[in-house]
């Protein structure tokens, strides 16, 4: 009986390891799942349906904005992989639950409903800038690049506000979203209503409440204070210190 449970558990973990391994596999290698890739400058588009030009317009912005960051190079290639018919969202989706867009080593994924010329995607009945998504999720795959896997999230422990309030700053340079002191009156607010934990702005997408103020965080370190993005990194001052200063900061204005 004993031997049975012992041939039964090295079973089990031999299919779990197969399975794993088969996912990262088909996560690395977009191609095995979609029909068709398309080439632009550095991007690797790959897309089942025909693909809509707005999506350049949409790439050309991003990239104008991440040209921006300190972390951005010219010659790193990124695939992006579109929500069109293939399966490969899901299988992104199985890696870390469902997201608007998830942006890893070199591939930005789009999982919520892309609508091109309405330049959002739509997720849960919320809507996500898509140009801005592009660049955020583009930000990620710059951070893992220079900085490389270990001292990157997941693996290294960086708090959540340094690492997407980075991304949100990069990516969040409209008119309307680009003054802190505007932004910081639009956070508090926000807060002051029930706001279910989501901010809308003009053009009828918005933004996580949360990430909304890692982002005014990063924007306060990096305009403000003049920081560069890795002392933000290496700075011990904790989110709650660095609210403090932004908060002051702001009622001085
Ligand atoms: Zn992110």
């Amino acid at each position: 009986m004993k031997k049975l449970i012992q041939k039964w558990i090295i079973r089990l973990t031999a299919t779990f390891v197969l399975m794993a391994v088969l996912l990262v596999v088909i996560v690395l290698n977009p191609a095995l799942t979609y029909a068709s890739k398309t080439r632009h400058n550095n991007f690797t588009i790959f897309h089942n349906q025909p693909l809509d030009p707005a999506l350049i317009l949409h790439l050309r912005q991003a990239t104008q904005w991440v040209s921006n960051s300190e972390y951005y190079d010219p010659h790193w290639n990124i695939d992006i992989c579109l929500n069109d018919g293939s399966r490969y969202p899901s299988f992104v989706e199985k890696t870390g639950g469902p997201a608007f867009g998830r942006g890893f080593y070199n591939k930005v994924v789009l999982m919520g409903a892309a609508d091109y010329k309405g330049n959002s995607v739509m997720l849960n009945g919320y809507r996500w800038n898509l140009q801005q998504l592009l660049a955020h999720e583009m930000i990620h795959c710059f951070q893992l690049h220079q900085r490389g896997v270990w001292k990157s999230k997941p693996l290294a422990s960086i708090p959540d506000w340094k690492w997407e309030g980075y991304a949100e700053w990069v990516s969040r340079r409209t008119v309307d979203q680009a003054d802190l002191r505007q932004n910081t009156e639009r956070l508090l607010q926000a807060e002051k209503t029930a706001h279910d934990g989501w901010i809308q702005f003009s053009d009828g997408t918005g933004s996580p409440v949360l990430y909304y103020k890692y982002r005014l965080l990063v924007q306060y370190c990096m305009e403000i204070r003049k920081m560069k993005y890795d002392e933000v990194l290496d700075s011990e001052a904790p989110q709650e210190v660095v609210w403090e200063q932004l908060m002051n900061w702001f009622d001085k204005q």
